[in-house]
């Protein structure tokens, strides 16, 4: 069944060409901002080490509610893959939302994450940002995002691909360059519409892969990843089906979704939800979560993963 309460879409920009300003104004115009809890951080650039770096190193989801939809948007890390990262995060996405700036057009980055969300099937909604800028040069970063599809081999559908013009900063998104408006929901409007709901059986027994992971002191590994099949609840007995084909037993303690900020436990999430689990005994990247009785392994997709140790 289509979840037509949810959209899944990823984000993905060369670094500086206003991702982070993007969200930002997305959740000031979903009426989901609060400054005092935020105090000039950066949603998605929140991580300490990323600060330090200057880098997005860890991926990181926050979700907003629009017209009754929750829109779960994933951060791809955007300088480099470790070793299949890029592409575990992307298949979380049913959609992904490229940002490319109006003078700069697109850049290494761009080509590169597009070309993997392009071999996972996501359908790609193009933001032209910084139309405010003097400089801007918007049909011609439009033409040179055409050619890169062209140049990735993408077939006619995806050639067609829906774009729209924005300025991050002043808060808003527009098809039309004589009338700018003022307000960022025509961005939103067009990932409803172009983005898939997720088609997804939620009756199945429970399949989830295991994504990022994070280290919080208080519950230790909290796994996240996207609900492929069934359902899942909290103090529900699972399977972590491990890389050498292992089956461990295991508990969910809690099961989080996300929101504006952060997370909060839900009474349950299924098929099509991007959801956090804590509890899990050990869980690594790459492992299946699955339900007790019948578990069945997803297809991995094999990492190093560096990330653990910066954890
Ligand atoms: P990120 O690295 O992709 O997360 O980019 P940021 O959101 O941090 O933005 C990088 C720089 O571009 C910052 O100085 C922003 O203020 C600026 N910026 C972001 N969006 C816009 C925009 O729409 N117009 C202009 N003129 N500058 C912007």
């Amino acid at each position: 069944m289509k979840r037509e309460d949810v959209r899944n879409i990823a984000i993905i920009a060369h670094v500086d060409h206003g991702k982070t300003t993007l969200v930002d104004a997305l959740l000031h115009q979903s009426g989901q901002f609060r400054d005092s809890q935020l105090k000039g951080d950066c949603i998605l650039d929140s991580n300490d080490l990323e600060r330090e770096r200057g880098i997005t190193i860890l991926a990181k989801n926050i979700a907003l509610m629009y017209k009754g939809v929750k829109v779960n948007i994933i951060d791809t890390p955007g300088h480099a893959d470790f070793g299949g990262e890029v592409e575990r995060v992307l298949r979380m996405a049913d959609g992904v939302l490229i940002l490319v700036d109006a003078f700069e057009g697109p850049r290494p980055q761009t080509r590169f994450v597009l070309k993997k969300a392009l071999e996972c099937h996501l359908k790609p909604v193009v933001v032209i940002n910084k139309i405010d800028r003097p400089d801007c040069r918007p049909d011609h970063v439009l033409s040179e995002m055409f050619d890169l599809f062209v140049e990735l081999d993408a077939d006619d559908e995806t050639l067609d691909f829906p774009y729209i013009y924005a300025s991050a900063r002043e808060g808003f998104a527009t098809h039309d360059l004589e009338n700018f408006g003022n307000s960022i929901h025509p961005l939103l409007d067009m990932v409803l519409e172009n983005v898939p709901a997720p088609d997804v059986n939620q009756d199945a027994p429970l399949t989830m892969m295991v994504t990022t992971l994070e280290w919080s002191e208080y519950v230790g590994r909290v796994a996240t990843g996207r609900i492929s099949s069934g359902r899942v609840r909290p103090g529900e007995k699972v399977t972590l089906i491990k890389r050498s084909g292992e089956h461990v037993k295991t508990t969910v303690d809690s099961v989080e979704l996300f929101n504006n900020l952060g997370r909060a436990p839900v009474d349950e999430a299924s098929a099509g939800d991007i959801v956090a689990l804590v509890g899990l005994d050990s869980p690594e990247i790459g492992d299946t979560v699955a339900c007790a009785e019948k578990p069945e392994a997803l297809t991995r997709i094999d990492v190093d993963e560096p990330t653990l140790s910066m954890l």
